[in-house]
C-alpha cells in the first residue's frame, strides 16, 4: 500500500535523511522529546483540520504521523517551499514569551566571533561568560537555568537588543554537517513556537501530498 508520505519522498531517501538527521540533530532533539512534540502537533492538527476529511480520502492516522515525522527532519525548501528560517521569521507571533527557553536551556552558546561585539554592547557581561565546556574556543553564559537576564515576571530579556545569536535564533539551531550549515528546529513539546512550526510544515506537506493523491 502506498503511504501518503511516499507521494512526497521515496522511502529510501526518507530513511537516508532520517539517519543523517538522527546523527547530526541527535544532541538537540532527543527521541522522547520528539515523541511528545509529535503528539502535541497531532492534537493541534485535529483541532485545525478535519481528520474526517482526511479519512474520506483514505488517509490513515499512520499517514498523518509519518508526515509529521517528515516535517521534523526536512526543511521545506528541499521541496520548493519556505525554509525553516523563513517560516520562523514570518511567524514570530507563535512565541508565547513563556520564557522556558531562557529558564531551561542546558547551555547558552556564544560563538567566539560574537564575543567582542557582545561585550562592547553589554560590558556587564564580562564576568558572566565562561569558556564553553563542549566546544573548545567558544563560550557560554554563566548562571543559567534560569538565565539571570530573564525578568522573573514579564519573561523579558534584560539585554534583548544585544542578546547572543543563539537566543535570537531560538527555536532554530544552526547545525553543521558535511561542511554545510542549516537551521534545524529545536523540537520541544513545551515550546509553542516549535510545535507551531512543525504543525505549519506538516499542513503544507499534507496539502501537497493530497494534491498529488487527487491528481493520481
Ligand atoms: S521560543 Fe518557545 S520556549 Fe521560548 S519563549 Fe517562545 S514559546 Fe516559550
Ligand atoms: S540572554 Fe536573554 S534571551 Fe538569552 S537566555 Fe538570557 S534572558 Fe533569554
Amino acid at each position: 500500500m502506498v503511504m501518503l508520505r511516499d507521494l512526497l519522498i521515496s522511502k529510501d531517501l526518507f530513511e537516508e535523511i532520517r539517519k543523517k538527521a538522527l546523527e547530526s540533530d541527535g544532541e538537540n532533539n532527543s527521541s522522547e522529546e520528539i515523541e511528545l512534540l509529535e503528539k502535541a502537533v497531532f492534537n493541534k492538527l485535529k483541532k485545525k483540520r478535519s481528520v474526517k476529511k482526511y479519512k474520506k480520502l483514505g488517509v490513515t492516522k499512520a499517514d498523518l504521523k509519518e508526515i509529521i515525522e517528515l516535517a521534523d527532519i526536512v526543511g521545506l525548501d528541499v521541496l520548493g517551499g519556505p525554509s525553516n528560517y523563513e517560516l520562523a521569521h514570518d511567524h514570530q507571533e507563535w512565541c508565547t514569551i513563556c520564557g522556558r527557553c531562557c529558564r531551561e536551556s542546558e547551555s547558552i552558546f556564544i560563538h567566539r566571533d560574537e564575543m567582542n561585539i557582545l561585550l562592547t554592547l553589554n560590558p556587564q557581561l564580562k564576568d558572566g561568560i565562561v569558556p564553553n565546556k563542549e566546544y573548545s574556543g567558544h563560550f557560554e553564559l554563566k548562571d543559567i537555568r534560569p538565565c539571570k537576564y530573564i525578568h522573573p515576571e514579564t519573561n523579558r530579556c534584560a539585554i534583548y537588543d544585544s542578546r547572543p545569536q543563539v537566543c535570537r535564533s531560538y527555536p532554530l539551531v544552526l547545525v553543521e554537517s558535511n561542511g554545510k550549515t542549516r537551521n534545524i528546529i529545536n523540537l520541544r513539546h513545551s515550546c509553542n513556537y516549535s510545535v507551531m512550526l512543525i504543525l505549519e510544515k506538516s499542513i503544507i506537506l499534507f496539502d501537497e501530498a493530497l494534491k498529488r493523491l487527487e491528481n493520481g
